[in-house]
């Protein structure tokens, strides 16, 4: 008896097993389908066609060969899941994900340089804005309103401003 191959005479693989077949030593599958995931194979064999998979793993390197099963069987859940998209349907998600919190991150960004320019112009211009108050005591509202006058002019903050509306 030889120990090493008692693993594979003792029961089939599970894509010898889908497939009915006697499961040999050399068998390519054995090591990266075993016979407790029979899904696994079940669903590889589904999208992709077992003789595909085999020609697939013969071209690979053998230390690439659990990588390229493990995208495989990745891969034909997500179409078998998804017919349409399969996982470039998971992959535009997450993209589209990446753009608009990208955005966010702009716009938090310029706001957070709005709100440090803001703190310093709002100092600026309270003191002119008390000295002017008394002359002009007609508007009270005049207060209010300066403030926002020297931001909303700043070209840079106008930039930083579309880019936030368009996250909406
Ligand atoms: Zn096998």
């Amino acid at each position: 008896m030889i120990m090493s191959s008692s693993s594979y005479t003792n029961s089939p693989c599970a894509a010898c097993k889908f497939l009915r077949r006697k499961c040999m030593p050399d068998c390519i599958f054995a090591p990266y389908f075993p016979p407790e995931e029979p899904q696994k194979f079940a669903n590889v064999h589904k999208i992709f066609g077992a003789s595909n998979v085999s020609k697939l793993l013969n071209e690979v390197q053998p230390n690439q060969r659990e990588d390229a099963v493990n995208s495989l069987a990745y891969e034909a859940e997500a179409r078998i899941k998804d017919p349409v998209y399969g996982c470039v349907g998971a992959i535009s998600v997450l993209q589209r994900q990446v753009i608009r919190l990208q955005k966010e991150l702009d716009a938090t960004n310029a706001d957070l340089i709005r709100y440090t320019c803001t703190d310093i112009t709002n100092q600026d211009s309270r003191r002119i804005g008390e000295e002017g108050g008394s002359s002009l005591g007609q508007s009270p509202h005049e207060g209010f309103y300066y403030p926002s006058t020297p931001w909303n002019n700043d070209p840079l903050g106008d930039g930083y401003h579309t880019g936030g509306d368009n996250t909406m």
